[in-house]
């Protein structure tokens, strides 16, 4: 029998207060933050971990893919601004412009020169995949342009802070409650943003919402690594590559086609793996289970790797990523749903405030049925878990965040509500700030009177 203890009510101190109170600092949460800032709102930032980034950061998940609709470049705003910031430090890298071209972007010679950057459009059924626009980064050089952004555009930054509950009072979101070093601590906003990627405020709120999983990994960097000799190998000597490859495949128990991408610092290389399914990002036990195993798989790889794969004799890990690599765990049940087929066929919204690569993502997505005030921003949005699972890669997630942000300011200059806010005004502003908000659909669109 499950046993349960009752707190006093008690006290809690208000810190802060501010127009906008956006909850987690990983992709969706800066741009959410920054963009509202930047429209002239009070925003206080919230996260958890000592370091902002999310997953881009703590969980070293290093390539931003999923922007780009054929040569249209679909995500810009905020993430091409950390882009552009990154590169000027030598800590991102994008395929050429002459690689990106349609008479070379899908001739082998592009490919072996970008496949282990993992910057081609791994959507397409064509082999090899076309190289495509998209940005290999350290983990450092994202949180640096996030800090940057984030103190020009003056958001107030509480690290150290743990979401632990909202404050509701007759349908609308008031404000959120922090497990902090000092206790808990009540952070008050005309509008929240949640950008926890786990839906943890809407869920405290009482939003209607799913809970779904997908796998669970431990990202780890290895150094050392001589990435030409590796390259050499693979694509020299293609037979003798595939086995090695599939033995060290069948120790990680699970991953993509390429298990070790390049990153922006010589000789280190980040390994998207292993799949750990069945694990709940939500579970402490699950969580703890996730990190043990990840670990021992790796440890287990390394070793191999050292000893047999050319390129890898004196490769040591550098370090596993603070943060678990959970994708998909709580999404909205909002009030639209966003589905596989809207994703895949590229379906147009009139209410679209901002896209993924082709497809588009409705205000409505972020709006969670019954608690007002309340944005949701990020991989939680209102989504099947299988639309999810093709639309929640880092840009659409920040393009979501920079749409939430505008979204707060329209509201609050409009003196309503956010789900009142003048859809047009948010697309005005997105585009007036570099952003694409999926206004103006592209050619390969798909119109369906319901979906207006
Ligand atoms: C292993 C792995 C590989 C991936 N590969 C790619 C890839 O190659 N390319 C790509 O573009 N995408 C990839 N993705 C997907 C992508 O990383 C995420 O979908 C994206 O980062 C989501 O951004 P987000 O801001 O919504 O959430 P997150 O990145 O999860 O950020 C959420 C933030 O909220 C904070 N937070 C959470 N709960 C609380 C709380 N209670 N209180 C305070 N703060 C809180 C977190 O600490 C974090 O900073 C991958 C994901 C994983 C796990």
């Amino acid at each position: 029998m499950t046993q349960v203890i009752h707190q006093p009510a008690r006290e809690i101190r208000v810190v802060d207060r501010s127009d906008v109170v956006v909850v987690g600092g990983g992709p969706a949460g800066i741009s959410a933050a920054v963009s509202a800032a930047r429209n002239g709102a009070t925003v206080t930032l919230l996260e958890r971990y000592p370091y902002v980034g999310g997953l881009a950061a703590g969980g070293m998940v290093l390539v931003l893919d999923d922007m780009i609709n054929e040569l249209e470049v679909t995500v810009r705003g905020i993430c091409m601004e950390m882009i552009e910031r990154m590169k000027r430090w030598d800590l991102c890298v994008t395929p050429t412009e002459r690689d990106r071209l349609i008479e070379f972007r899908d001739t082998p010679e592009a490919w072996q020169r970008w496949a282990r950057w993992g910057l081609f459009d791994f959507h397409t059924q064509s082999m090899p995949h076309p190289v495509c626009f998209s940005a290999a980064f350290d983990p450092d050089g994202f949180k640096r342009a996030a800090y940057d952004i984030i103190g020009e555009s003056r958001v107030k930054l509480r690290t150290h802070s743990w979401f632990s509950s909202a404050i509701v009072e007759d349908g609308a979101i008031k404000g959120v409650i922090c497990q902090t070093k000092e206790g808990l601590q009540a952070i008050m906003g005309d509008v929240v943003i949640d950008t926890t990627g786990d839906l943890d405020v809407a869920a405290s709120a009482g939003a209607s919402h799913v809970e779904s999983n997908f796998i669970l990994t431990t990202v780890s960097r290895w150094g050392g690594v001589d990435t030409e000799a590796a390259e050499r190998f693979e694509f020299e000597e293609p037979e003798a590559f595939k086995k090695l490859d599939h033995e060290a495949k069948r120790l990680i128990g699970g991953c993509w086609s390429f298990w070790w991408l390049k990153t922006p610092l010589p000789g280190v290389v980040w390994l998207n793996c292993p799949h750990m399914p069945n694990l709940s990002g939500l579970k402490t036990e699950d969580l703890t289970r996730a990190e043990i195993e990840g670990r021992n798989r790796i440890g287990r790889l390394l070793e191999f790797a050292r000893e047999k794969l050319p390129g890898f004799e004196n490769a040591y890990v550098v370090d596993f990523a603070p943060q678990t690599g959970v994708r998909q765990s709580r999404l909205l049940d909002g009030e639209y749903v966003v589905t596989k087929d809207d994703v895949m066929n590229r379906i147009h919204f009139a209410d679209a405030v901002c896209r993924g690569r082709d497809y588009y993502t409705p205000y409505r997505a972020m709006l969670p049925r019954e608690v007002d005030q309340l944005i949701v921003a990020g991989r939680h949005y209102s989504s099947t878990p299988q639309a999810q699972k093709s639309s929640r890669e880092i840009p659409p997630c920040m393009a979501m965040g920079e749409a939430a942000g505008v979204a707060a300011v329209v509201a609050l200059n409009a003196a309503t509500t956010v789900k009142k806010a003048d859809v047009r005004a948010i697309q005005k502003q997105m585009r007036a700030q570099g952003a694409d908000p999926g206004d103006r659909p592209s050619e390969n669109a798909t119109f369906l009177e319901a979906a207006e």
